[in-house]
């Protein structure tokens, strides 16, 4: 089937033609031959019987006289039938009569039954007639004539032939005349298969398949050629839209080719600008940094020369020039700083470092630099507790000062009356990345609610008349939320007119894992007593300012005023086995600048035990990370306006320095250089009782502290102080005090807390990194001086009590009756103030005015 499947439609056609022609023809034949073989039959029983019939009539005779040789003679003449075989002749009793069979054939084994009157029987190759022999209507006997059928086999292959002989003629007729006719059909069929391949195969749409007959194959041809008309008008449609396409890329092309061409000229337009603007800036930054280090120069000499010379013995006239000059030249200084800060902002200059750095230390140096100024104007500085308590801040230690002294600063100057209070707390505890919340309250003037959202941008006051009143330019806030911004926080306010405002500011907290360098230690000046420095600075006014302040306290100092010269100090110094520990290395020096100079000094093998400290002036503000990892031990910001500051940075410094040699007593103080500037003698110490003894004051209060420090000092003693009880044992675990004044009320841990620990510390001897001789004294300082209090005092294992304020001669009282007692060794002094001893006064009394003058 699949074979005919695979043929050709022409062959199919002419095979359908011919197959059908072939079952008519053999139909046909089949009838004709069955007809004939029935009429074959019939003529060879008629002509059997005829024969049959003519030897009974013959018979008669015989059988009626019963002559049997009679009737065998007439039975033997059908011999001349070439057909007939064999022949039986019966009697009226049916008896076999006479007998006839052809010689050579062999006898049938039985003879035939007699049949009937008359009647005919068909064998396999036998054919038996059967005839009655009448004589006068009567049955005499019967006849039997056995034909072997040759002749009918002769003619019926004879038939057969021709039958086959015809169908076969007729079917290579059918097969030519259908070969022709199934053209008619075939070859539109095949003329379109044509034309489909043609187009299958060239794409050629133009063709069209010629229509012939008006029948299925037409309307197939019509379709066809429909379908291609189709086909080509959408090529046609296609190729105009493509050209079209083509035309309008080509036009978008060009137009951007010149968009391209423009903004390339743009650009390289933009880059000149550019270029002329970064150059502008650059030269804004040289000018910021050329007069940064201009005024700082000599604002250094003024601020630097104010500190010593407020240290020197004044008259009260004197002193209050001295001071009027020191607080021009810081306000100076703010106002020099912020346009500076804000100059670089502009320019994008500003670098922040993002270390992380204790905040207490911090929060204390802001409170005492402001507390002067708060105390002149009355109002109490209030430091929530538990500063000590709280983890590391993230960022730029210096910029964060710069905020909280901004916004403390404003605090007291818009504060008539009453406190300025911060509180530094956990922002958002449960955050998975929580802040540092410090809030600034005051009981100032407030802030109208409608100025709030100006205030943060640069140049805004609230009104002229307060700024006039207050002074002031309007740029610290503005500074104070790009630091704060630029350091992972945010800043507010929140504020009621005459009633007080809280500004508040956020700052990321480090990571715990942060080094965590604890609460800051005080240093103490003569901690750093004998240390050799080498001062560096070109400029003759810095080298007395610095030289000056180190010797006061006792350091060993030598001054430089090129890298050469230096190089040169340092050198003979480490060739004679006295290297200096410290060099001050000025940045700014014609030739060879600070930073050159601290490399050269890094290099030399022989002088790489000197920390080296960098003192830049202005625009380098920002570059500590710089010079830290260039290998200086610290860096310190011209002008020097606290000489605290400047102790500070020795002392970390030095500590952190990895090769410091100790300033062991086998390196005696080399003598003074006269020629640098006059050393001043230690302070003078009254009544020449007690050497300089080393004491403990623990007291929160700044003012009080200040006090404290200024009486005792008179007294000869060399005073450390501790902001709180915490505070105070750490310092007695360092330091081998001979005395400590402890205020009995303190933020985070009192004052009968911390004895309780002392006491703690001297029972188990361990903790202390000196060994004690004998029991600490400790006196308690208390406002409180009621009955009662001074027992308290004593159950906590205090030696001692004294109720503020407390006058210098009170002082005195006690430091010599503990003197005593340490010399006949650690017998209890002779007699404790009993309550009645002490002397209640007015609490608001000015406290200064206990002090002789
Ligand atoms: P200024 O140098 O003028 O103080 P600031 O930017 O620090 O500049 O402050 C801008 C203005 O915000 C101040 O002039 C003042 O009007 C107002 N201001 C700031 N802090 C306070 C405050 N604590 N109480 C009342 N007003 C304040």
């Amino acid at each position: 089937m699949s074979r005919f499947r695979s043929l050709s439609i022409r062959s199919k056609l002419s095979l359908v033609i011919v197959a059908a022609s072939a079952i008519g023809l053999l139909a046909l034949g089949l009838a004709l031959a069955t007809q004939e073989l029935f009429n074959l039959r019939q003529t060879t029983v008629r002509h059997l019987s005829t024969v049959a019939d003519v030897v009974g009539r013959n018979l008669d005779a015989a059988l009626t006289f019963e002559d049997p040789e009679t009737a065998h003679s007439i039975l033997g003449s059908v011999e001349s039938e070439p057909g007939v075989v064999a022949g039986w002749v019966y009697d009226r009793d049916g008896q076999p009569f006479a007998e006839y069979r052809r010689p050579g054939l062999p006898a049938d084994p039985a003879s035939p039954n007699l049949l009937s009157l008359g009647g005919h029987e068909f064998h396999k190759d036998r054919l038996t007639v059967h005839r009655s022999i009448l004589v006068n209507g009567q049955p005499i006997g019967a006849v039997l004539l056995q034909s072997d059928l040759r002749e009918f086999h002769d003619r019926l292959h004879h038939h057969a032939r021709l039958l086959g002989v015809s169908l076969l003629v007729s079917l290579l007729v059918t097969f030519g005349v259908s070969s022709g006719l199934q053209r008619i059909v075939s070859s539109p069929i095949l003329d379109l298969t044509r034309v489909a391949r043609r187009v299958g195969e060239h794409k050629d749409f133009s063709v069209r398949a010629s229509k012939r007959t008006a029948d299925e194959i037409g309307t197939l041809i019509d379709s066809f050629n429909a379908m291609l008309d189709e086909i080509a008008g959408r090529d046609d449609a296609l190729r105009r839209s493509h050209s079209e396409l083509e035309l309008r890329v080509e036009e978008r092309t060009r137009d951007l080719r010149l968009e391209i061409e423009e903004r390339i000229r743009i650009e390289d337009e933009l880059k000149q600008t550019a270029a002329r603007a970064e150059e502008a800036n650059r030269a804004k930054s040289d000018f910021l940094a050329t007069m940064s280090h201009e005024i700082r120069t000599p604002m250094n000499g003024v601020i630097g020369c104010t500190n010593l010379l407020l240290d020197t013995p004044l008259s009260d006239e004197q002193r209050d020039y001295a001071e009027t000059i020191q607080s021009s030249g810081h306000s100076l200084l703010n106002l020099l700083n912020d346009i500076l800060d804000f100059s670089k902002i502009e320019a994008g200059h500003l670098a922040l470092e993002s270390v992380p750095f204790p905040v207490a230390a911090a929060v204390e140096e802001v409170f005492d630099l402001l507390a002067p100024q708060a105390e002149a104007r009355q109002i109490e500085l209030v430091l929530h507790p538990g500063l000590d308590s709280l983890p590391q801040g993230l960022g730029d230690v210096s910029r964060f000062r710069q905020v909280l002294l901004n916004l403390v600063g404003n605090a007291i100057k818009f504060t008539a009356r009453g406190h300025v209070a911060l509180q530094v707390g956990i922002d958002h505890p449960d955050h998975p990345s929580p802040r540092l919340r410090f809030a600034i309250h005051d009981t100032g003037i407030g802030i109208p609610r409608d100025k709030i959202s100006i205030l943060f941008h640069r140049f805004q006051q609230v009104d002229s008349s307060t700024t006039r009143r207050y002074g002031g330019t309007g740029l610290g806030l503005a500074i104070c939320r790009c630091l704060v911004e630029r350091m992972g926080g945010t800043i507010g306010v929140e504020s009621v007119p005459g009633r007080g405002s809280t500004f508040w500011f956020t700052l990321p907290i480090a990571p715990a894992h942060a080094h965590d360098e604890g609460p800051a230690a005080l240093v103490h000046p003569a901690d750093l007593a004998r240390l050799r420095v080498l001062v560096v600075d070109d400029l003759d006014i810095n080298r007395r300012v610095l030289t000056t302040q180190l010797h006061r306290w006792h350091l060993v100092c030598h001054a430089a005023a090129s890298a050469d010269e230096a190089l040169e100090c340092l050198q003979s110094a480490a060739a004679a086995g006295e290297p200096f520990h410290i060099a001050l290395l000025d940045y700014l020096m014609p030739g060879t600048d600070g930073a050159t100079l601290g490399a050269r000094i890094l290099q030399d093998p022989t002088l790489r035990s000197t920390a080296l400290i960098m003192l830049t002036s202005g625009s380098q503000r920002g570059d500590a990370r710089r010079f830290l990892d260039a290998g200086f031990a610290g860096f310190l910001l011209k002008p020097v306006v606290r000489p605290r500051q400047l102790l500070d940075v020795l002392a970390q410094a030095w500590t952190n320095h990895p090769l410091r040699i100790a300033p062991g007593p086998s390196s005696p103080p080399l003598a003074p250089d006269p020629s640098q500037s006059p050393v001043p003698s230690p302070p003078t110490q009254p009544n020449g009782n007690h050497p300089r003894r080393r004491v403990l004051l623990a007291e929160d209060n700044p003012v009080n502290q200040r006090v404290g420090i200024r009486m005792l000092e008179r007294l000869g003693c060399r005073v450390d102080v501790a902001g709180n009880g915490r505070e105070a044992v750490q310092m007695v675990r360092r330091f081998p005090y001979e005395l400590v004044f402890m205020d009995c009320l303190m933020p985070d841990m009192d004052g009968y807390e911390s004895t309780r620990a002392i006491r703690q510390l001297e029972r188990q001897r361990v903790g202390l990194l000196h060994a004690p001789s004998r029991r600490l004294p400790i006196v308690a300082l208390t406002a409180n001086a009621m009955t009662g209090d001074r027992e308290r005092c004593l159950d906590a294992g205090m030696d001692d009590h004294l109720a503020k304020p407390v006058t210098l001669a009170e002082l005195k009282k006690v430091l010599d009756r503990w003197e005593d007692a340490a010399r006949t060794h650690d017998e209890p002094p002779p007699s404790l103030p009993a309550p009645a001893d002490v002397r209640i006064e007015p609490v608001d009394k000015p406290v200064d005015e206990t002090v002789p003058a």
